[in-house]
């Protein structure tokens, strides 16, 4: 049986990591609006679904081609950022 989880992506703002504001992922604005990104399978074998922090202003911009494009690119990077987080046995070395 899987379990599915949740793990919230956006643009670091210093914002507090447990608030209902966070940053637009793609343009930095402080934005409540989430938006499902994809799911991702933990070494684990958990399901988690990655949801991002996307204003709306954005959010109506999602069809236009190539702002998807960056928004992918932004949303794979906070991923990778953030692996440690989502799938704890996925050890990534770190070069040093
Ligand atoms: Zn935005």
């Amino acid at each position: 049986m899987t379990t599915i989880k949740q793990f919230y992506i956006y643009y670091d703002g210093k914002l507090p990591d447990k608030g209902w504001f966070q940053c637009c992922v793609t343009c930095d604005t402080i934005t409540s609006k989430l938006h499902y990104y994809k799911n991702i399978t933990t070494l684990d074998e958990d399901e988690v679904e990655i949801y991002s922090y996307l204003c709306n202003k954005c959010k109506k911009k999602l069809s236009d081609k190539q702002f998807f494009k960056d928004y992918e690119i932004n949303c794979e990077e906070l991923i990778s950022d953030n692996i440690m987080l989502i799938d704890p046995l996925n050890q990534i070395p770190h070069s040093p």
